[in-house]
């Protein structure tokens, strides 16, 4: 059977060298924060770090540990019934490694935690508002689990002060069950965002999806269509890229073409904005689209 072994052009990536990034780069050190941007050797860091400017510039910090509850086929992180528990110093820590740091959009992620009752939220909740207490000009993203379907939990996170409720829907319903911890379904999902946008007016809810792991052109129209009809604001599309062989093959590279045609889909269907190219993560220079979408 043939395998890809080749990447194509448009996925290799420049080494880093812009200037903002290599300040922020240095500010970091002694800070203590764990960004996901370093430890998943992100290739858009130069990128996001940089912005055009320093109130767009973009880091994702990983709360929570690095254990996960879960395990979906197409992540890295591992994954055990029974991680260590929460440092309850941690929401106090990141805020004021934060309010040192020269960011100007932080996204907030975190493992699957169905060990703990209200699943993290009243963590991430209180990150949130410490965050906003030192230093209430940064923009501050959160991107959650689905919290097994308890939707009071997805309340705590979005009233908790944040200005994006960001939750991943993956991939198209049909191929959800291969893709995405059993304990997860696309519906759940799509309730959890909903749910955001219902806690807070105003809130901005954002999804992403991973394109090239089989999905047909009109799952990904009918995925486009529940989203707006759940009052999804932002969209999102990546390559999925297989971590090691153990996880999903790669179905296809889809070319820059075909990523910028979705883009326009999406704009034209009514989402706010949309990111959309091989490299891009569900936190892609979010800074920079925020405040020139949101903010103007
Ligand atoms: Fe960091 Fe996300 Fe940007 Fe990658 S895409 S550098 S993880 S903020
Ligand atoms: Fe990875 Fe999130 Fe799935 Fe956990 S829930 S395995 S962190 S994608």
């Amino acid at each position: 059977k043939k395998t890809i072994t080749r990447l194509p052009e448009w996925l290799k990536t420049p080494i880093p060298t812009n200037t903002n990034y290599k300040k922020i780069k240095h500010d970091l050190r002694g800070l203590g924060l764990h960004t996901v941007c370093e430890e998943a050797r992100c290739p858009n860091i130069s990128s996001c770090w940089g912005g055009s400017s320093k109130s767009a510039a973009t880091a994702t910090i990983m709360l929570m540990g690095d254990t996960c509850t879960r395990g979906c086929r197409f992540c890295s992180v591992k994954t055990s019934r029974t991680p260590p528990p929460l440092d309850p110093h941690e929401p106090e820590n990141t805020a004021e490694a934060l309010s040192r740091w020269g960011l100007g959009y932080v996204v907030l992620t975190s493992v699957d935690r169905d060990d703990l009752a209200d699943g993290g939220a009243k963590h991430f909740a209180e990150t949130i508002r410490r965050i906003k207490a030192k230093r209430s000009d940064i923009l501050v993203e959160a991107l959650t689990g689905d919290f097994w379907g308890n939707l009071e939990m997805v309340d705590v996170v979005a009233q908790s002060g944040l200005d994006v409720y960001a939750h991943n829907v993956e991939t198209v319903e049909a191929l959800t069950p291969g893709v995405r911890d059993r304990r997860a379904t696309f519906r759940q999902s799509l309730s959890v965002l909903r749910r955001a946008k219902e806690a807070k007016e105003g809130l901005i809810t954002k999804t992403s999806i991973m394109l090239g792991l089989g999905e047909t052109e009109e799952q990904l129209w009918e995925t486009l269509r529940e989203l707006r009809k759940h009052d999804v604001d932002v969209v999102t599309f990546g390559q999925y890229m297989r971590p090691t062989k153990r996880h999903l093959p790669v179905h296809e590279y889809v070319t820059p073409t075909v990523f910028e045609l979705w883009r326009q889909r999406a704009l034209d269907m009514g989402f706010l904005y949309c990111a959309s190219g091989p490299l891009v993560r569900s936190s892609y220079k979010a800074g920079e689209a925020f405040i020139e979408n949101v903010l103007k």
